[in-house]
Protein backbone atom coordinates (compact mmCIF):
# COMPACT_ATOMS: atom_id res chain seq x y z
CA UNK A 1 0.00 0.00 0.00
CA UNK A 2 1.00 3.57 -0.97
CA UNK A 3 2.11 6.12 1.32
CA UNK A 4 1.75 10.08 0.82
CA UNK A 5 4.16 12.45 2.00
CA UNK A 6 3.40 15.87 3.21
CA UNK A 7 6.56 18.32 4.19
CA UNK A 8 9.12 20.58 3.18
CA UNK A 9 11.44 20.06 0.43
CA UNK A 10 14.17 21.97 0.67
CA UNK A 11 18.24 23.18 0.14
CA UNK A 12 19.97 22.63 3.22
CA UNK A 13 23.22 24.38 4.31
CA UNK A 14 24.81 22.55 7.33
CA UNK A 15 27.70 23.24 9.38
CA UNK A 16 29.14 20.62 11.73
CA UNK A 17 32.32 20.71 14.23
CA UNK A 18 34.27 18.71 11.41
CA UNK A 19 32.89 20.33 8.20
CA UNK A 20 29.99 22.11 5.85
CA UNK A 21 27.87 21.69 2.81
CA UNK A 22 25.48 23.85 1.40
CA UNK A 23 22.91 23.44 -0.92
CA UNK A 24 22.00 19.67 -0.10
CA UNK A 25 19.08 18.30 -0.53
CA UNK A 26 16.93 18.32 2.51
CA UNK A 27 13.71 18.86 4.39
CA UNK A 28 11.41 16.79 6.12
CA UNK A 29 9.64 15.26 3.10
CA UNK A 30 12.59 14.38 1.07
CA UNK A 31 14.20 12.80 3.97
CA UNK A 32 10.93 11.25 4.96
CA UNK A 33 10.04 10.18 1.79
CA UNK A 34 13.18 8.76 0.91
CA UNK A 35 13.01 6.66 4.20
CA UNK A 36 9.80 5.27 3.28
CA UNK A 37 10.61 4.73 -0.44
CA UNK A 38 12.60 1.65 0.95
CA UNK A 39 9.01 -0.28 2.01
CA UNK A 40 5.95 1.21 0.45
CA UNK A 41 5.17 3.17 -2.78
CA UNK A 42 5.55 6.64 -2.13
CA UNK A 43 3.79 9.77 -3.28
CA UNK A 44 5.69 13.21 -2.68
CA UNK A 45 3.87 16.55 -1.94
CA UNK A 46 5.73 19.63 -2.04
CA UNK A 47 6.74 22.53 -4.09
CA UNK A 48 10.17 23.31 -5.37
CA UNK A 49 11.91 26.38 -7.05
CA UNK A 50 13.36 27.31 -10.34
CA UNK A 51 16.53 26.79 -8.43
CA UNK A 52 16.01 23.41 -7.61
CA UNK A 53 19.13 21.37 -9.25
CA UNK A 54 17.65 18.32 -11.41
CA UNK A 55 20.30 15.75 -9.85
CA UNK A 56 17.98 16.04 -7.09
CA UNK A 57 14.72 14.97 -9.25
CA UNK A 58 16.78 12.47 -10.57
CA UNK A 59 17.21 11.02 -6.98
CA UNK A 60 13.58 10.96 -6.04
CA UNK A 61 13.07 9.49 -9.11
CA UNK A 62 15.28 6.53 -8.62
CA UNK A 63 14.18 5.74 -5.59
CA UNK A 64 10.63 5.08 -7.40
CA UNK A 65 9.35 8.27 -5.85
CA UNK A 66 6.51 9.60 -7.17
CA UNK A 67 6.34 13.36 -8.32
CA UNK A 68 3.19 14.29 -9.83
CA UNK A 69 2.96 16.12 -6.58
CA UNK A 70 5.80 17.94 -6.39
CA UNK A 71 4.71 21.17 -7.73
CA UNK A 72 7.71 23.65 -9.71
CA UNK A 73 6.62 27.02 -8.57
CA UNK A 74 8.43 30.65 -9.74
CA UNK A 75 10.94 31.45 -7.41
CA UNK A 76 13.66 30.05 -5.06
CA UNK A 77 13.29 26.66 -3.28
CA UNK A 78 12.69 27.34 0.86
CA UNK A 79 16.49 27.05 2.33
CA UNK A 80 17.37 26.17 5.65
CA UNK A 81 20.81 26.73 6.99
CA UNK A 82 21.77 25.16 10.76
CA UNK A 83 25.28 24.90 12.77
CA UNK A 84 25.52 22.05 14.79
CA UNK A 85 28.03 22.34 18.05
CA UNK A 86 30.24 19.97 19.52
CA UNK A 87 27.18 18.17 21.49
CA UNK A 88 25.73 17.29 18.40
CA UNK A 89 22.54 17.07 19.81
CA UNK A 90 22.58 20.96 19.93
CA UNK A 91 22.10 22.76 16.54
CA UNK A 92 20.99 26.44 15.72
CA UNK A 93 19.11 27.58 13.09
CA UNK A 94 21.18 30.60 11.22
CA UNK A 95 18.71 30.71 8.31
CA UNK A 96 15.37 29.71 7.29
CA UNK A 97 14.30 31.29 3.52
CA UNK A 98 10.58 30.35 3.01
CA UNK A 99 10.65 31.23 -0.94
CA UNK A 100 8.46 29.30 -2.95
CA UNK A 101 6.40 27.98 0.52
CA UNK A 102 5.39 31.34 1.11
CA UNK A 103 2.69 30.78 -1.45
CA UNK A 104 2.45 27.41 -1.26
CA UNK A 105 -1.24 25.44 -1.79
CA UNK A 106 -0.54 21.87 -1.60
CA UNK A 107 -2.96 20.67 -4.35
CA UNK A 108 -3.21 16.77 -4.49
CA UNK A 109 -3.41 14.45 -8.15
CA UNK A 110 -7.08 13.13 -7.72
CA UNK A 111 -5.39 9.84 -7.49
CA UNK A 112 -3.59 10.50 -4.43
CA UNK A 113 -6.63 10.96 -2.59
CA UNK A 114 -7.17 7.70 -1.56
CA UNK A 115 -3.67 6.98 -0.30
CA UNK A 116 -3.79 4.95 2.95
CA UNK A 117 -0.88 5.98 4.90
CA UNK A 118 -0.45 9.60 5.29
CA UNK A 119 2.79 10.77 7.04
CA UNK A 120 2.56 15.13 7.12
CA UNK A 121 5.58 15.48 7.60
CA UNK A 122 7.15 19.03 9.30
CA UNK A 123 5.83 21.83 7.94
CA UNK A 124 3.17 24.45 9.18
CA UNK A 125 0.10 22.89 10.22
CA UNK A 126 -2.03 24.89 8.24
CA UNK A 127 -0.36 23.07 5.39
CA UNK A 128 -1.10 19.62 7.34
CA UNK A 129 -4.55 20.50 7.38
CA UNK A 130 -5.11 21.52 3.71
CA UNK A 131 -3.87 18.44 2.53
CA UNK A 132 -5.86 15.95 5.08
CA UNK A 133 -8.81 17.82 3.94
CA UNK A 134 -8.06 16.42 0.31
CA UNK A 135 -7.36 12.83 1.61
CA UNK A 136 -10.92 10.35 1.89
CA UNK A 137 -10.84 8.60 4.64
CA UNK A 138 -6.88 7.32 5.37
CA UNK A 139 -6.29 4.42 7.31
CA UNK A 140 -3.40 5.85 9.56
CA UNK A 141 -2.30 9.28 9.51
CA UNK A 142 0.84 10.47 11.71
CA UNK A 143 1.78 14.03 12.05
CA UNK A 144 5.46 15.45 12.58
CA UNK A 145 6.01 18.75 13.88
CA UNK A 146 8.54 21.27 15.60
CA UNK A 147 8.88 23.85 18.33
CA UNK A 148 8.49 26.70 15.58
CA UNK A 149 4.91 25.57 15.26
CA UNK A 150 4.54 24.96 18.86
CA UNK A 151 5.52 28.92 19.56
CA UNK A 152 4.07 30.31 16.23
CA UNK A 153 1.22 27.61 15.56
CA UNK A 154 -0.55 26.38 18.23
CA UNK A 155 -4.32 26.56 17.48
CA UNK A 156 -3.63 25.03 14.43
CA UNK A 157 -1.82 22.41 15.58
CA UNK A 158 -3.96 21.95 18.92
CA UNK A 159 -6.47 21.56 15.84
CA UNK A 160 -4.66 18.79 13.90
CA UNK A 161 -3.98 17.30 16.56
CA UNK A 162 -7.86 15.75 16.53
CA UNK A 163 -7.67 14.44 13.24
CA UNK A 164 -4.13 12.51 13.53
CA UNK A 165 -3.73 8.71 14.82
CA UNK A 166 -0.18 8.94 15.50
CA UNK A 167 1.99 12.17 16.57
CA UNK A 168 6.02 12.08 16.32
CA UNK A 169 7.78 14.78 18.26
CA UNK A 170 10.96 15.13 20.05
CA UNK A 171 11.30 15.19 23.46
CA UNK A 172 11.63 19.17 24.23
CA UNK A 173 8.54 19.41 21.87
CA UNK A 174 6.72 17.23 24.21
CA UNK A 175 7.65 18.55 27.17
CA UNK A 176 6.35 22.43 26.07
CA UNK A 177 3.31 21.24 24.49
CA UNK A 178 2.12 18.92 27.51
CA UNK A 179 3.52 21.28 29.68
CA UNK A 180 4.93 19.24 31.92
CA UNK A 181 8.77 17.82 32.35
CA UNK A 182 8.36 13.97 32.92
CA UNK A 183 7.83 12.45 29.28
CA UNK A 184 4.79 9.66 30.68
CA UNK A 185 3.25 12.36 31.96
CA UNK A 186 3.83 14.47 28.54
CA UNK A 187 2.75 11.35 26.58
CA UNK A 188 -0.59 10.89 28.67
CA UNK A 189 -1.78 14.44 28.30
CA UNK A 190 -0.32 14.69 24.76
CA UNK A 191 -3.42 11.55 24.52
CA UNK A 192 -5.75 13.88 25.94
CA UNK A 193 -5.48 16.13 22.94
CA UNK A 194 -6.19 13.82 20.42
CA UNK A 195 -3.82 11.24 19.30
CA UNK A 196 -4.10 7.38 20.18
CA UNK A 197 -0.19 6.92 19.47
CA UNK A 198 2.30 9.33 20.58
CA UNK A 199 5.86 8.97 19.82
CA UNK A 200 8.78 10.59 21.34
CA UNK A 201 11.58 10.66 19.95
CA UNK A 202 14.99 11.14 22.19
CA UNK A 203 17.67 11.61 19.59
CA UNK A 204 21.02 9.30 19.98
CA UNK A 205 19.02 7.41 23.43
CA UNK A 206 15.81 6.09 20.88
CA UNK A 207 12.31 6.67 20.99
CA UNK A 208 9.08 5.96 23.55
CA UNK A 209 5.97 4.68 21.95
CA UNK A 210 2.86 5.67 24.42
CA UNK A 211 -0.71 3.98 22.45
CA UNK A 212 -3.50 1.76 23.58
CA UNK A 213 -1.09 -1.19 24.05
CA UNK A 214 1.00 0.76 26.63
CA UNK A 215 4.51 1.37 25.98
CA UNK A 216 7.47 0.39 23.91
CA UNK A 217 11.41 1.92 24.21
CA UNK A 218 12.43 1.55 20.47
CA UNK A 219 16.56 2.20 20.83
CA UNK A 220 18.10 3.87 18.43
CA UNK A 221 21.08 2.21 16.60
CA UNK A 222 24.33 3.09 18.26
CA UNK A 223 27.25 4.99 15.99
CA UNK A 224 30.88 6.02 16.74
CA UNK A 225 30.40 8.47 14.56
CA UNK A 226 28.00 11.10 13.38
CA UNK A 227 28.53 12.95 10.60
CA UNK A 228 25.06 15.09 10.69
CA UNK A 229 21.99 14.31 12.22
CA UNK A 230 19.36 16.72 9.94
CA UNK A 231 16.74 14.79 8.91
CA UNK A 232 17.38 11.47 11.30
CA UNK A 233 13.91 12.31 12.88
CA UNK A 234 12.18 12.87 9.29
CA UNK A 235 13.95 9.22 8.30
CA UNK A 236 12.41 8.22 11.47
CA UNK A 237 9.21 8.98 10.76
CA UNK A 238 9.43 7.86 7.05
CA UNK A 239 10.30 4.56 7.59
CA UNK A 240 8.07 3.93 10.58
CA UNK A 241 4.81 5.09 7.98
CA UNK A 242 6.37 3.01 4.92
CA UNK A 243 7.02 -0.20 7.06
CA UNK A 244 3.25 0.08 8.21
CA UNK A 245 2.32 0.57 4.55
CA UNK A 246 4.28 -2.72 3.71
CA UNK A 247 3.15 -4.65 6.46
CA UNK A 248 -0.44 -4.10 5.95
CA UNK A 249 -3.30 -5.58 8.71
CA UNK A 250 -3.73 -3.69 11.71
CA UNK A 251 -1.35 -0.95 12.47
CA UNK A 252 -0.87 -1.93 16.67
CA UNK A 253 0.75 -5.32 16.29
CA UNK A 254 3.49 -3.71 13.30
CA UNK A 255 4.08 -0.39 15.21
CA UNK A 256 6.84 -1.70 17.52
CA UNK A 257 8.96 -3.05 13.95
CA UNK A 258 8.17 -0.38 12.33
CA UNK A 259 9.84 1.93 14.56
CA UNK A 260 12.96 -0.45 14.96
CA UNK A 261 12.88 -0.12 11.04
CA UNK A 262 12.49 3.88 11.26
CA UNK A 263 15.44 3.85 14.19
CA UNK A 264 17.91 2.04 11.49
CA UNK A 265 16.99 4.23 7.98
CA UNK A 266 17.03 7.03 10.27
CA UNK A 267 20.82 6.21 11.99
CA UNK A 268 22.32 5.68 7.93
CA UNK A 269 20.97 9.04 7.55
CA UNK A 270 23.21 10.27 10.11
CA UNK A 271 26.16 8.62 8.67
CA UNK A 272 27.15 11.29 5.97
CA UNK A 273 25.73 15.12 5.00
CA UNK A 274 22.05 15.37 3.95
CA UNK A 275 20.83 12.61 2.37
CA UNK A 276 24.09 11.33 0.62
CA UNK A 277 23.82 7.84 2.87
CA UNK A 278 20.42 7.50 2.40
CA UNK A 279 20.86 7.77 -1.49
CA UNK A 280 23.24 5.04 -1.43
CA UNK A 281 21.26 2.54 0.86
CA UNK A 282 19.81 -0.70 0.08
CA UNK A 283 17.26 -2.53 1.09
CA UNK A 284 20.01 -5.64 2.32
CA UNK A 285 21.67 -2.92 4.77
CA UNK A 286 18.65 -2.20 6.16
CA UNK A 287 17.57 -5.55 7.04
CA UNK A 288 20.63 -6.40 8.28
CA UNK A 289 21.48 -3.39 10.54
CA UNK A 290 17.49 -4.27 11.94
CA UNK A 291 18.64 -7.79 12.54
CA UNK A 292 21.81 -6.33 14.79
CA UNK A 293 19.47 -3.60 16.25
CA UNK A 294 17.33 -7.02 17.63
CA UNK A 295 20.52 -8.59 18.85
CA UNK A 296 21.40 -5.64 20.36
CA UNK A 297 18.25 -5.28 22.87
CA UNK A 298 17.89 -8.98 23.36
CA UNK A 299 17.67 -9.82 26.96
P1 LIG B 1 15.23 17.28 11.62
O1 LIG B 1 16.73 17.19 11.67
O2 LIG B 1 14.54 15.95 11.65
O3 LIG B 1 14.71 18.25 12.64
O4 LIG B 1 14.82 17.89 10.20
C1 LIG B 1 15.65 18.78 9.51
C2 LIG B 1 14.98 19.17 8.21
O5 LIG B 1 13.88 20.03 8.50
C3 LIG B 1 15.91 19.93 7.29
O6 LIG B 1 16.12 19.16 6.12
C4 LIG B 1 15.19 21.25 7.00
O7 LIG B 1 15.15 21.57 5.63
C5 LIG B 1 13.79 21.05 7.53
N1 LIG B 1 13.27 22.26 8.19
C6 LIG B 1 13.94 23.13 8.98
N2 LIG B 1 13.11 24.13 9.39
C7 LIG B 1 11.90 23.88 8.84
C8 LIG B 1 10.62 24.54 8.86
N3 LIG B 1 10.44 25.68 9.53
N4 LIG B 1 9.60 23.96 8.18
C9 LIG B 1 9.79 22.81 7.51
N5 LIG B 1 10.95 22.16 7.44
C10 LIG B 1 12.00 22.67 8.09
Amino acid sequence: MSVLVVGSTALDSIKTPRAEAPRLLGGSASHAALAASFFAPTRLVGVVGEDFPRPYLRLYREHGIDLEGLQRAPGRTFHWAGEYEPDMNRRRTLKTELGVFETFQPALPPRYRDTPYVLLANIAPALQHHVLDQVRRPRFVVADTMDLWLNTALPELLRLLKRVDALVLNDSEARQLAGVDNLLSAARRIHRLGPAYVIIKKGEHGSMLSGPDGLFLCPAYPLERVVDPTGAGDSFAGGLVGYLARARGPVSRHLRNAMLHGSVVASFCCEDFGLRRTARLNPEEVRRRVEELRRLIRA
